[in-house]
């Protein structure tokens, strides 16, 4: 996908702070943070969103969940923190490569719409 942001930022072409890396998942730190730590973290093969999930693909979405709460470790997010993916339109997705927002460092809001 070479007209990603995403895919971009994982190849180095635009530059980005660096949080995790490994062979499947790529995590570094938002450009508009929400919270005091704002994170995303992504899977290094293009997906569009979480719709874009199925059986054959969802062993890396397994792997960032098991990096999630090592970041959150490393990060010191010991109060708790959220996780979360804006899928389409309506949730106002706006970089159409799978990420999930890793958000904590203060009491976060509640409100969902
Ligand atoms: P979405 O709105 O799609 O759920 O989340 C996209 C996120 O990507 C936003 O929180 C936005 O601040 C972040 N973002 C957009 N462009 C860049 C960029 O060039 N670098 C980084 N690090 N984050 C970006
Ligand atoms: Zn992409």
């Amino acid at each position: 996908m070479s007209d990603c942001l995403f895919c971009k930022i994982i190849g180095g072409e635009i530059p980005s702070t660096k949080v995790y890396e490994d062979e499947l998942v790529f995590a570094f730190r938002d450009i508009a943070p929400m919270a005091p730590t704002h994170i995303l973290v992504v899977p290094k093969a293009h997906l569009d969103s979480v719709d874009a999930v199925t059986a054959e693909n969802s062993s890396v979405v397994a792997h960032i969940f098991e990096v999630i709460p090592r970041i959150a470790r490393e990060e010191g997010l010991v109060n708790g923190y959220r996780v979360v993916s804006n899928c389409g339109a309506d949730a106002g997705q706006t970089v159409k490569h799978l990420h999930f927002h890793i958000l904590g460092g203060k009491p976060l809001a509640v409100e969902m719409a």
